[in-house]
């Protein structure tokens, strides 16, 4: 009788090993048995999903269109779906130039991940802000790639440091090929970046020849007006990867995103992604076009600002009633997150098991910081827990940052 493999680690390759599970995931499993109140999560508040309609479009969509829309479809994606988004982007103030093209991606994130393949080379540089998406560092990992990063405040993106960063990076001899960016409603950091900053930015990557990945999940949904524009639009020589989702408008679960970036850039990622999935689902492509010719997203999105904006509300009162002196936070104008600058002497990641003893967890935001550094902030989501959670939540972080003073004193 042979004997059961007890240990697989021979048989895994280089790749599959160096990707390590993150410690954070693992005490959020804690979180997720209940008794404790959330802010650890990414997920939009389930009433924004409009069930009933998309429930009646579903149907529909099987009648109108089912031999299509259950069968296999091109790996750029479903014609209904690309016409429909390029419109609605449009429509949105995201330019889509004659010589562009759209291509559907099994989320923004696999956009992230294909994005990354398609441009970078082990040992090539990519500039982030810091902090910036944890979904893109897990994108990254494997890929060899070296990090230049650029710190935020409450405005995001210091595109002065920036301009110091790739000045440096050049008289050392090194040529980033990327910058990866969210100009609004910032995840983690809940930041939207002004005009003066996104034009500087497009000014530099003109003259560092950078590729622009822009990652544009919330524009669709702020919920404060501003003068902003998508990086998108403001690009006159080609080189800004867009990439949005139907994730935060309309249903993560249907994993629909896309990218839109000249024609001969989404036809490289059309062919790195014939071998991940050949396509995105058809099935959830024909919905969300449907949802977006018929005017249901559109429709649902002030119901959503109204929601995120009460919210959003209720954690700012919260952490101005609650936390002690010394505390910062961001006031985001969209998006789903709140990040905290704490105190230097306190270290969120150590104090998290006090908060969750407590009953409330967060994102240690050391996390987002592909260089290490960060031990005393934090992210905080607004989107997913009700507004006495809120409240409640906040003021037991402020607790555990008292409970873990008192625990350094002794
Ligand atoms: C939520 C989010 C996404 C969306 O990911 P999907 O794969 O489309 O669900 C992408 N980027 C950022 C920064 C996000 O916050």
């Amino acid at each position: 009788m042979p004997s059961r493999i007890t240990d697989y680690t021979k048989y895994f390759s280089d790749l599959a090993k160096s990707i390590k599970a993150s410690d954070v995931r693992e005490l959020l499993k804690i979180v997720e048995q209940g008794g404790v109140i959330s802010f650890a999560g990414g997920l939009p508040d389930p009433r924004t999903f409009p069930k009933k309609e998309i429930s009646e479009i579903a149907v529909e969509v099987i009648e109108k269109y089912g031999d299509k829309a259950l069968q296999y479809a091109p790996t750029k994606g479903v014609r209904f779906f690309i016409e429909t988004v390029k419109e609605f982007s449009e429509r949105h103030g995201v330019k889509v130039n004659p010589d562009d093209d759209v291509i559907v991606t099994t989320g923004s994130q696999q956009a992230l991940y294909l994005v990354a393949r398609t441009f970078l080379n082990p040992g090539d540089y990519i500039v982030t802000e810091e902090p910036t998406y944890l979904g893109m560092l897990s994108a990254l990992q494997g890929l060899g790639v070296n990090f230049i990063t650029v710190p935020i405040d409450e405005d995001g993106m210091r595109t002065d440091i920036l301009e110091e960063r790739l000045r440096e990076a050049k008289s050392q001899g090194i040529k980033p090929k990327m910058i990866y960016t969210i100009p609004t409603s910032h995840n983690p950091g809940g930041t939207t970046l002004p005009m003066d900053r996104r034009k500087h930015l497009m000014e530099l990557a003109e003259e560092y020849d950078l590729i622009v990945f822009e990652d544009d999940p919330y524009g669709f949904i702020t919920f404060e007006e501003r003068d902003v524009k998508p990086l998108k639009t403001l690009d006159e020589s080609g080189r800004v990867v867009y990439t949005s989702t139907i994730s935060k408008i309309l249903s993560p679960g249907m994993r629909v995103g896309w990218v839109i970036a000249h024609k001969d850039i989404v036809a490289k990622i059309e062919l790195v992604k014939q071998g991940v999935d050949l396509h995105t689902p058809s099935f959830t492509q024909y919905i969300a076009a449907e949802a977006m010719k018929k005017g249901i997203i559109d429709e649902r999105i002030p119901f959503i600002k109204q929601l995120y904006r009460e919210k959003r509300d209720a954690m700012i009162g919260a952490l101005q009633d609650y936390m002690p002196e010394g505390v910062r936070w961001t006031r985001p104008i969209g998006g789903m997150f709140i990040w905290v600058w704490l105190p230097e002497d306190i270290n969120s990641r150590e104090m998290l098991t006090i908060a969750i003893r407590k009953g409330v967890a967060y994102v240690p935001g050391d996390a987002f910081y592909p260089r290490g550094g960060g031990h005393n902030t934090m992210r905080l989501n607004f989107s997913y827990p009700s507004i006495e959670e809120i409240r409640e939540g906040v003021k037991r972080i402020a607790e555990s940052i008292k409970e873990y003073r008192e625990s350094k004193k002794s």
